[in-house]
């Protein structure tokens, strides 16, 4: 069967590859899991009509529309742009277990998410600025 979203054909690069396309500052969280300081990104308090699209492959992930003031320090969303936007994976590093959350298309790492998040999902996928790219509309 062929498939109509050629959007999410999965991408895989080699590292060289990927540090070759993104800034350090990117490269760092997408790639090498890394957080960005909390309150410093550039679209933590963005209120701009859009979709924000993965930093490295350029693959929608999620809707201005669901996104919502967490207070938390970093960009916030209740849902992904699809079910298939995004993956989702146990995270046990740094003495926490948590849900991680990759790019559904390439893999690279976005942030977390939490179950105290608003309505309808209850959801709140907590994303570093530095892992999208927004683009107005
Ligand atoms: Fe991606």
């Amino acid at each position: 069967m062929m498939s109509i979203m050629t959007d999410m054909q999965p991408i895989q690069k080699s590292e060289a590859e990927w540090r070759k396309e993104l800034t350090p500052e990117q490269y760092h969280i997408l790639r090498e899991k890394g957080t960005e300081a909390a309150g410093t990104g550039k679209y933590y308090h963005s209120t701009e009509t859009g979709m924000y699209h993965c930093g490295a492959c350029g693959a929608a992930l999620f809707s201005s529309d669901a996104k919502f003031d967490s207070g938390s320090g970093w960009p916030s969303f209740y849902e992904p742009a699809t079910p298939d936007s995004v993956k989702l994976t146990q995270d046990d590093s740094h003495g926490m277990r948590r849900t991680e959350v990759t790019c559904g298309r390439c893999g690279s790492h976005l942030g977390h998410v939490f179950d105290d998040g608003p309505q309808p999902t209850g959801k709140r996928f907590c994303i570093n600025s530095l892992a999208l790219d927004m683009k107005k509309g």
